[in-house]
């Protein structure tokens, strides 16, 4: 297995975007229905799959320490499973607290750098779906169920999806540094 160069680790609690908007990828998470979060992902699911498939330079890093657009879609395929995961969770138990999540040991054990990009970009596809129906199913009792992550962050089900809808469009804007591509999900 090649060495993989450690990125600079994001230690940042980004749970200040449910209350402000973000001046970077420009979404205001906490203003954004929940009801929308499963097709606004779906819609940058696809932005993601298109980046895979016609990204000049899809494997490599833009700067040292900065992830190659594999390695941010990689990350963002994780994202969708692990969010799924705890929905899933915060539905059927009571104020669960989450497993923790370690990015970027992540990123260097599943070998992002190494994957195939089509590969990738089927199942980021797939795991958009299975989250997409998951939230389609949601009803209005569902909303306020919560759950904790061990550092102490409280979620209820409609600050976990807004929380991870910053997550999926924030990481098209590391990619590809234009709020457009929020902005074109911004629909009501
Ligand atoms: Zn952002």
């Amino acid at each position: 297995m090649a060495e993989v160069d450690p990125v600079t680790p994001d230690e940042k609690d980004w749970t200040w975007t449910l209350t402000r908007r973000c001046e970077e990828c420009g979404l205001a998470a906490g203003e954004t229905d929940p009801l929308t979060v499963g097709r606004r992902a779906w819609v940058a699911a696809e932005e993601w799959v298109q980046i895979l498939r016609e990204h000049p330079a899809v494997e490599a890093r833009p700067a040292p320490g900065v992830w190659s657009p594999l390695e941010y879609a990689s990350h963002v395929r994780d994202v969708y499973r692990v969010m799924d995961g705890r929905l899933q969770l915060m539905l059927t138990e009571d104020d669960p607290v989450f497993a923790n999540w370690d990015q970027d040991e992540t990123a260097v054990l599943q070998r992002y750098a190494e994957a195939d990009p089509d590969v990738v970009g089927a199942e980021l596809e797939a795991a958009a779906a299975t989250m997409l129906g998951r939230i389609q199913l949601l009803t209005a009792t569902d909303f306020p169920r919560t759950g904790r992550r061990s550092n102490g962050s409280d979620f209820t089900v409609a600050t976990l999806l807004q929380y991870f809808l910053h997550d999926v469009v924030h990481h098209l804007w590391d990619v590809t540094e234009q709020q457009d591509g929020a902005a074109s999900l911004d629909w009501a």
